[in-house]
């Protein structure tokens, strides 16, 4: 404290920005903010995915973990929580802010996380492939409760003070239960200024959740663009879920849909619902074969219960029978869950994990594969190296626990269900907000981050950059100038919406916060350098 990493001791600098992860790939957010008296770091994601990437969460943390006053969480998703136990361990006791939400379901997510580090530990000492003798779990069960302990809930849209000069607001962000996009103001310099981070931004076409809040501006921005360069087509995705359902139960095969735990498995359940009701699929059971979904499934039904704000209107109405298909079976026990290797009657199995790289849902395949009446329905993103993707590429052959499984079952790939903003999503959250003295695109791969990058700038005139992993830059505020002649105002809902050609850049636009004004178009100043 008192000294900031820029080395200049007593000096009421403007606060900086350092991109700790979620630079330049989807996982791992980390993003650090330093003040000339205070660290604050926003969101503390786990780097996931390929070996190389999973080994930057074993890097030594950049500054000591005790030199960090808070964390803010967005959202319960291991991207941007699941670090916390390893931070907890090296030192961090602050205090962590999240929605209530949040704080219920990234207990249940890390509980998880610290489950599946030991018995990869574990696997690496019985089969001898880690350089680490014995192999150490990245944290442990005791990491968690304590990192869980500083888990300090704040009411969204309530204004709450985190650290000296640094106030948060939290704002519905229609990803997951919980999930927040996030606004810190900084009071302490000679001017405030303000920062917004979207953490992963929902959809209006979520089932179950509301729209995010609208955007009401920021200096700086942090935007996801993990579909940044893609479109959802939700009504054939839909229709192709229902069909293939339809077609496997009617020639008595049973249908697999590995799935993500949170969100995903409800957004599920409410879709079968509305199928069913509509007739539209038969009628059958429904297995749920997930400790952690089960866990995730009643702290939803708890916030119907309680009539959430965050959720749609039409989900309160229907009460706690919300996410109920019919013929819902809960699978708790290991025994529970063998029973679907070998399902009585044609069943829909709903089980984790959702790109089938582990957990319960590899035991249903191995038995359910090579029978040709089942089918595999992928319903959301797989990525590169696992067997979710291989299955959607045509594999013909799969490895599981050791052994080849011959894939005889139909592999039908439907995105439906994704919980992430598309790049449309997000252009039209952003129109109509005022220009950022700076946008940084992160949260994607690096072609999504571009893509996205490019369609800020052709269409909203906005600055926008992909900063590196490592990149400090400042937060300055906007430049504000008095208007003389109003007519000269270039007013942003006025420009060419999303899909236009390149839309001149204004130069000036009205103020969201005084209409006395108008913007200046700011010229940034990125500070490069890495901090290690
Ligand atoms: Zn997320
Ligand atoms: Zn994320």
């Amino acid at each position: 404290m008192g000294e900031t990493s820029t080395g200049v001791k007593g000096h009421v600098a403007r606060p900086a920005l350092t991109f700790l992860g979620g630079a330049g790939t989807v996982t791992g957010s980390k993003f650090l903010i330093e003040t000339h008296e205070t660290r604050v770091l926003l969101e503390c994601g786990l780097f996931q995915g390929g070996r190389e990437l999973r080994r930057r969460n074993w890097e030594p943390f950049p500054l000591p973990a005790s030199a960090i006053d808070a964390v803010v969480l967005t959202h319960a998703h291991l991207d941007h929580c699941g670090y916390l136990p390893a931070l907890a361990r090296q030192g961090f006791a602050g205090p962590v802010f999240a929605t209530g939400y949040t704080a219920e379901l990234a207990e249940i997510v890390l509980r998880d996380s610290a489950r599946l580090l030991a018995e990869e530990a574990e696997h690496a000492n019985s089969y001898g492939w880690s350089k680490h003798h014995p192999a150490l779990p990245l944290y442990t069960e005791a990491d968690v409760d304590r990192a869980v302990r500083l888990i300090t809930p704040v009411d969204p849209g309530q204004a709450a003070i985190i650290a000296p000069h640094i106030t948060l607001t939290l704002h519905h962000a229609g990803h997951i239960l919980g999930s927040a996009w996030a606004r810190l103001e900084f009071t302490g310099g000679r001017r405030s200024s303000t920062l917004a981070c979207s953490g992963d931004l929902g959809r209006a076409a979520h089932r179950l959740l509301r729209p995010p809040d609208t955007f009401s501006g920021a200096d700086v921005l942090l935007v996801e663009s993990t579909y940044g360069n893609r479109e959802h087509a939700d009504e054939q995705a839909r229709q192709a879920f229902a069909d293939t359902i339809t077609r496997t139960l009617g020639r008595g095969g049973s249908v697999i849909i590995p799935s993500f735990a949170v969100d995903r498995t409800e957004v599920i359940l409410r879709t079968l619902r509305e199928l069913r009701q509509a007739d539209q699929i038969p009628q059958s059971p429904v297995l749920i074969d997930s400790p952690m979904a089960l866990a995730a499934l009643s702290v939803y039904q708890k916030a119907i219960a309680a009539r959430s704000g965050e959720l749609r209107p039409e989900i309160i109405a229907d009460g706690t029978e919300a996410l109920d298909p019919g013929g819902l079976q809960e699978l708790r026990t290991p025994a529970e869950s063998m029973t679907a290797n070998r399902p009585v009657r044609p069943s829909v199995i709903v089980s984790a994990s959702g790109m089938a790289t582990g957990g319960r849902v590899l035991h249903h395949l191995r038995h359910l594969l090579p029978d040709s009446r089942n089918t595999v329905l992928i319903v959301g993103f797989a990525a590169e190296g696992t067997r979710a993707r291989d299955l959607s590429e045509g594999a013909r052959t799969i490895k599981i626990h050791g052994e080849y499984v011959p894939v005889r079952a139909e592999i039908i790939q439907a995105d439906a269900f994704s919980a992430h903003a598309d790049a449309d999503d997000i252009l039209c959250w952003l129109t109509g907000a005022p220009e950022p003295a700076a946008t940084y695109v992160v949260h994607g791969e690096p072609s999504a981050a571009a893509a996205l990058r490019d369609r800020l700038d052709h269409e909203l005139g906005w600055t926008a950059a992909v900063p590196a992993l490592g990149e400090r830059v400042t937060i300055r505020a906007r430049k504000l100038r008095h208007c003389s002649s109003r007519s000269t105002v270039t007013e942003h809902n006025e420009e060419p919406k999303v899909g236009s050609a390149r839309t001149p850049r204004a130069t000036a636009r009205r103020c969201s916060t005084c209409s006395k004004c108008v913007m200046a178009r700011p010229g940034s100043a990125p500070m490069m350098g890495n901090l290690a």
